[in-house]
């Protein structure tokens, strides 16, 4: 549904984007994380035809966005970083005005403004003024006006910011709803919304793709934990001999019982060690109290990207609530 390739795009001296290329399928929900200044609003604006790219292609369902701009924005659904809401009109003249610029048939559009009030929650605040809701609420209408016209294609700019904790929980809460019958992609500062919400992560550092996967690849590591109920003579050393290990650490469980962290060879790597160390194990009788393949957390790989990458930002740079 959105191709990218090869995007760049600088303001003056600041490269904002240097060779984005990304892919977003139907009936995915892909979160674009970054830090401040990574990227995220300048690639949105370029999809949805507000910002050209000085180089490189975009393409939306199909169609070429510089070339067909009016005719993408007609088949999304963009909620930009700041809603451009009307204050002093009521949620539903708000909508009323949207699905006449969206061209929704006058016949269909009390149908269409009904469902988008109801997927977005608003049925109880329909007729107070924008400017008398909630943030939250007013979030949520822009998120209604972004989806009046049926879009199967939704684009969301950083659609919790600003939320309290409560509102955030409703707000991803709403788009996981929307995300059963549209593709998403939504950029976010915040590792938890991508760990909740995603099926898969584009990440964004200094406007260049450091990680475009899915959580679980990201997720996974040839490391395992072995924990024993008592530490046997050298088993460190030999554990540091099965083929594929890279390195032991001796740890101990938060349950008190001693144990190895046994690192892999290379990073990501699809290889499971934990076999090996099952059978050694058997072979040497050690009291196995629990043997697991360890996981990386989205922190611990945004932080290995953000330090590889030479970013100051690393994970001081995102969120984690
Ligand atoms: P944030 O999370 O803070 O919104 P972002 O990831 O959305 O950041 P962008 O807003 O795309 O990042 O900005 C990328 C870079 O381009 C930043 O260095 C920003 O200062 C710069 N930039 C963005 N818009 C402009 C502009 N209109 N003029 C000059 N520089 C800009």
């Amino acid at each position: 549904m959105i191709e990218v390739t090869d995007l760049s795009k600088s303001y003056g001296p600041i490269r904002a984007l240097r060779g984005v290329s990304f892919r977003v399928e139907q009936g995915e929900i892909v979160g674009l994380l970054g830090p401040n200044g990574a990227g995220k609003t300048s690639t949105i604006k370029i999809l949805t035809g507000y910002l050209h790219p000085d180089e490189g292609e975009v393409v939306v369902n199909g169609l070429d966005v510089p070339t067909h701009t009016l005719a993408v924005q007609r088949d999304i659904g963009y909620l930009p970083e700041s809603a451009p809401l009307y204050p002093e009109l009521s949620v539903q003249a708000y909508l009323k005005m949207m699905a006449e610029l969206r061209q929704i048939p006058e016949a269909e559009q009390t149908a269409r403004i009904s469902e988008a009030v109801y997927a977005a929650g608003l049925e109880e605040h329909l007729v107070r003024p924008i400017a008398h809701l909630s943030k939250g609420f007013r979030q949520r209408v822009g998120i209604a006006q972004a989806i009046v016209h049926q879009p199967q294609l939704l684009i969301l700019d950083e659609p919790t910011i600003g939320l309290d904790p409560t509102q955030i929980v409703e707000v991803r809460s709403l788009i996981r709803r929307l995300s059963e019958h549209s593709t998403i992609l939504f950029s976010t500062h915040i590792l938890s919304e991508v760990e909740a919400l995603c099926d898969r992560v584009i990440i964004l550092i200094n406007g260049e793709i450091k990680a475009d996967a899915h959580l679980s690849e990201l997720a996974a590591t040839s490391d395992a934990v072995l924990v024993l109920t008592e530490a046997p003579q050298g088993a460190e050393r030999t554990l540091r001999d099965v083929k594929g290990v890279r390195h032991v650490e001796r740890l101990t469980s938060p349950d008190g019982y001693p144990g190895y962290r046994i690192l892999g060879q290379g990073a990501g790597s699809a290889v499971d060690l934990c076999p090996a160390i099952y059978d050694l194990a058997r072979e040497n009788g050690w009291p196995v109290r629990e043997l697991r393949r360890d996981v990386r957390t989205l922190e611990t790989v945004f932080n290995e990207l953000a330090v590889g990458s030479g970013s100051r930002s690393g994970i001081g740079g995102l969120l984690q609530r």
